[in-house]
């Protein structure tokens, strides 16, 4: 799937088997929230972001309506062996929101913004979801200083 955002002509493009993939790892964490990372490659021109695979995070604390995560040495490491054997780095982050939908909270918001005085245009997957399945999800990008959604 593609899905694209025309104000800043940018693109994300993913397998469907990622949601599947993230829906089952919510699940497993029900009712609280989960999260981890968003890896892959951009496209020869950095129009196109294409997710190649997810990480749950290492280290992190949640509730029903939290997530916080460590980039710890360990996560570091496990990033430059993804790096080194398969030429994937870090695009952004994912976390589920438990009986909700996927719009990104304020907290949500401050965080990407944090990430985005690296290098990068951080994406963040959203996953609303219940116990009978997805209920909505949004794929965002931090891009000068807004959050835009990818439609
Ligand atoms: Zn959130």
């Amino acid at each position: 799937m593609i899905q694209s955002n025309k104000s800043i002509g940018l693109e994300v493009d993913y397998d469907d088997n990622l949601l599947n993939e993230l829906l089952e790892t919510a699940l497993l964490h029900y009712p609280n929230e989960i999260g981890g990372y968003l890896l892959g490659k951009y496209s020869t021109d950095k129009s196109k972001a294409i997710i190649v695979k997810q990480m749950v995070a290492l280290e992190y604390s949640n509730s029903p309506v939290s997530f916080n995560h460590t980039v710890n040495e360990e996560t570091k490491k496990e990033f430059i062996k993804l790096f080194e054997e398969e030429g994937i780095h870090y695009l952004g982050e994912w976390h589920t929101h438990p009986n909700s939908d996927s719009r990104y909270s304020q907290t949500d918001f401050n965080a990407l913004k944090k990430i985005a005085k690296g290098d990068i245009d951080p994406l963040l997957l959203i996953i609303g979801f219940d116990k009978k399945g997805i209920r909505d999800f949004s794929f965002n990008v931090f891009f000068n200083k807004k959050v835009y959604k990818y439609e």
